[in-house]
């Protein structure tokens, strides 16, 4: 009776293994940092997306405590029923001040959120336009919803605007990631949005790199271009990245949060976030505000690692973010060369697909505020005894 499912699995996972696909789990022990204890051995690393260094921070860590002291460990409901607590309640008014909106709605998860939107705003005989390498939660988010889903060439903004124009009727929902999170670059939002006005569609913007990063307070990918809630009318942010804790929000207008709270069902079904984290949310907001060498700090690792490499002759997209992308190719080279940095003890993830296109197989390597000018050194040496050369790239 097994044999069908047991088989097929076992085949599927000796497929992966003969294309260099297969996936397996380090084990990391103590606190995330730029130092860090992988499989029991120390390295120095260039993983995460804890970008603002937020995710062992005391204070942080001291109000998740006063946080369980009062609240408990778990919500013990969804929000609708007795779930939400105070601590949630001042947290989604604290996030939409930061984001200039009039409300905010948490959701436990960025994918939760994105199936939970989508899913509300579009059904069948509505349609949706997704960036080609949009964020598999988002591209998910679309199916689910059961609209008609177009991908459009990466960033192409007049692709958008011809694929919307020959669209038949049913609402519309553009949706693209702010920041990408696999290259870094930043989605062109004010052709987005204009094509998305001229064709009756809303804008979803999925900022989840972008936001306490990206722009001078950082506000994320909307404060860097200047667009407001009517070009963006759906604006999604998580918490585990930049803020170092968990979960995620939707901001808009006030219809919008009222409607989500009806109809999202990622919202609905599900037990609330545990209220403690919500407060140690607010404690990384407060920080993440009120400190801007975070984010100045980050720009400048970034440069100093992007004028290096480029010095080595590796191969860099135009990425004004910590996260860049070194593209290899071949998804067992991008393997080769991850290991090779770990045998000098650096850890870089190697991402092949289906998280990237077949050939775009790359070193991902991003930066935290907790990183030093001597860890970029670092890792600039090792690129450069690993890095395959070519004519002319390195002297
Ligand atoms: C990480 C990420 C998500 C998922 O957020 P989680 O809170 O980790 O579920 C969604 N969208 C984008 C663009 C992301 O990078």
């Amino acid at each position: 009776m097994n044999e069908p499912f047991s088989g097929f699995l076992r085949e599927d996972l000796a497929a992966r293994h003969r294309a260099g696909l297969y996936r397996t789990r380090r084990v990391r022990d103590g606190l995330p940092g730029a130092e860090t204890v992988i499989d029991g051995r120390g390295r120095l690393a260039f993983c995460s997306n804890d970008y603002l260094g937020l995710a062992a921070h005391p204070d942080v860590a001291v109000a998740l405590l006063a946080g369980v002291r009062r609240y408990g460990t778990g919500a013990g409901a969804a929000h609708l029923i007795t779930g939400h607590c105070a601590a949630h309640h001042a947290l989604e008014e604290e996030l939409a001040a930061f984001v200039g909106r009039p409300r905010a709605l948490l959701f436990s998860t960025g994918y939760m959120a994105n199936l939970g939107v989508v899913s509300a705003l579009l059904g069948r005989g509505d349609r949706v336009f997704e960036d080609r390498l949009n964020h598999a939660s988002l591209l998910d988010a679309g199916r689910l919803s059961g609209a008609r889903l177009t991908r459009y060439p990466h960033a192409d903004a007049p692709a958008l605007q011809r694929a919307l124009a020959a669209a038949g009727g049913g609402r519309r929902l553009v949706v693209s990631d702010g920041v990408f999170s696999m290259d870094g670059d930043l989605a062109p939002l004010p052709e987005l949005a204009r094509a998305a006005r001229a064709h009756g569609a809303w804008l979803m913007i999925d900022d989840a790199h972008g936001l306490g990063v990206v722009g001078a307070d950082g506000g994320g990918v909307l404060e860097h271009y200047g667009l407001d809630i009517d070009a963006v009318p759906v604006l999604v942010g998580t918490l585990g990245k930049a803020f170092g804790t968990f979960g995620a929000f939707v901001a808009g207008e006030e219809t919008l949060i009222e409607a989500l709270i009806q109809r999202a069902r990622t919202y609905l079904y599900t037990t609330a976030p545990p209220p403690a984290l919500a407060e140690a949310t607010r404690a990384a907001l407060r920080i993440a505000r009120a400190e801007p060498w975070r984010r100045e700090r980050l720009r400048a690792l970034t440069e100093r690692f992007r004028a290096g490499a480029r010095s080595l002759g590796v191969s860099l997209g135009a990425a004004p973010t910590p996260i860049q992308a070194l593209i290899v190719g071949a998804a067992a080279a991008a393997s080769d060369l991850s290991a090779a940095l770990e045998a000098r003890g650096i850890l870089v993830s190697p991402i092949r697909p289906p998280t990237v296109p077949e050939g775009t197989s790359r070193l991902r390597v991003t930066f935290s505020a907790l990183h030093e000018e001597a860890h970029v050194d670092r890792l600039l040496e090792a690129l450069a005894e690993v890095w395959p050369r070519r004519d002319g790239a390195r002297g």
